[in-house]
């Protein structure tokens, strides 16, 4: 066995590994059929070695070595569709066919020309060279972070290391008088590891993109309504405290204004929980449209939503809410007669210095709780914190609008 014979034993060993590991991915995320793609492309690269390690062994034979050619552009190929899906992007699929296609017919073209003819390894690695560059421009059209920026570079690295092996056999002594002699050369030594290395460096990189991308949908997931599409509770509660810990330091303003849907139970038992359900999604809606993006809305309650507005002070805020409140009583629900309207009750308080997000919410409850014993359809303030002061109890002094 030849160093380059043990280099591709490992490589065959890593690729199937690498293959199992990203087959695992894809069946663990249903969702991520790019997984499924790329243990596609380690698969075909157990092929690759497979041919390349029995090339030799069958004296050279044309058809293994069309198959270990094959096999490796069809390896490249299905990383692109890997890539394409991971990236949401259209799958290029005729260029990738014609692609396949022409690299197949070169290989076959150059099989009666000498071996040491430069010209004849350029025409090898090139269709590997196109077939990663498609793979690079899929990444480069996508929106790109730090993981995914360095993909690309390792990519673009990948597809120069193919063109830059002519050169490499030219500096190491050739690739071997015939194609049994390849794999004793010190060329197939470097081409065989320099591969590796690069074939390492992008699974690793495509693992911690896939798990990324993987980690942040289930963070969304842990904080989103399903039925509304708003923060739940828990993803309001992180956000609303996160803006009062920003306070600190910046010191703007930060108000908080909590809305209760009006007499919800008769709504459903009139109309049925179904309506009353779309009830909730227009009033979500509402909320979403009116909201800026630094705005933070969720759902924190069956018919409760809370809005947190950093950089409002209590006017601005509670300005913000009789807006909300008049819109939503002149808004129709889908299904219903469009004069049937529904109504809203608000409450609004501006954080105190070192006041709590709990402390600051319960004050903004209290105030809602206000505005439903003063009738409903109707916004109440809670009256500011003592300058200096901590939050004040439920039920301090309120304000009406
Ligand atoms: P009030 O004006 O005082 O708020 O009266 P209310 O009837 O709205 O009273 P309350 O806020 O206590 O009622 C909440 C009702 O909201 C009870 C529950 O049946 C209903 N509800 C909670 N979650 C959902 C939901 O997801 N869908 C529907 N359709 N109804 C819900
Ligand atoms: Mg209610
Ligand atoms: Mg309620």
């Amino acid at each position: 066995m030849t160093g380059a014979d043990f280099i591709i034993a490992i490589n065959l060993s890593i690729s199937g590994l690498l293959a199992v590991a990203f087959l695992a991915i894809g069946f663990l995320d249903g969702r991520r059929p790019a997984a499924r793609w790329f243990a596609l492309g380690f698969g075909l690269g157990v092929l690759n070695f497979l041919f390349e390690f029995l090339l030799p062994r069958a004296g050279g034979a044309f058809a293994v070595g069309l198959a270990a050619y094959a096999s490796f552009l069809a390896a490249l190929a299905a990383f692109d569709v890997g890539l394409a899906r991971l990236y949401a992007r259209k799958v290029p699929w005729r260029t990738l066919a014609l692609l396949f296609v022409a690299g197949c017919l070169v290989r076959i073209g150059i099989e009666g020309l000498p071996r040491d003819l430069f010209a004849r390894q350029l025409a090898y690695q090139f269709p590997y060279s196109a077939m990663q560059l498609v793979g690079v421009a899929l990444v480069w059209r996508a929106p790109r972070r730090l993981f995914d920026n360095l993909l690309l570079a390792v990519l673009a690295l990948s597809t120069l290391h193919y063109l830059a092996k002519p050169f490499m056999a030219a500096a190491s002594g050739g690739v071997g008088a015939s194609a049994g002699g390849y794999a004793g050369t010190f060329y197939a030594m470097v081409s065989q590891s320099s591969g590796t290395v690069l074939g390492l460096m992008v699974a690793l990189l495509l693992f911690i993109v896939l798990v990324r991308d993987i980690l942040e949908t289930l963070a969304t997931r842990s904080e989103t309504d399903p039925l509304s599409g708003l923060l739940n509770r828990r993803g309001f509660e992180e956000r609303r405290d996160h803006a009062l810990r920003q306070r600190a330091s910046s010191g703007l303003p930060v108000s908080l204004v909590l809305c209760d849907l009006d007499h919800f139970k008769a709504v459903n038992d009139t109309h049925g929980h179904a309506v009353g359900d779309r009830v909730i999604v227009a009033f979500a809606t509402l909320l979403a449209e009116r909201a800026a993006g630094h705005h933070a809305v969720g759902r924190v309650g069956g018919e409760e939503f809370a809005i947190l507005l950093p950089g409002a002070n209590l006017p601005a805020a509670r300005l913000f809410a009789e807006t909300l409140r008049s819109a939503f009583a002149a808004t129709s629900i889908p299904g219903l007669r469009p004069d049937q309207h529904f109504t809203a009750s608000f409450g609004v308080a501006e954080a105190g210095r070192g006041e709590s997000g709990a402390e600051l919410q319960a004050r903004a409850d209290a105030a809602l709780y206000a505005a439903k014993r003063g009738g409903r359809d109707c916004v109440r303030s809670a009256e500011p914190t003592p300058v200096g002061g901590g939050g004040r109890a439920p039920g301090a002094v309120l304000r009406s609008f």
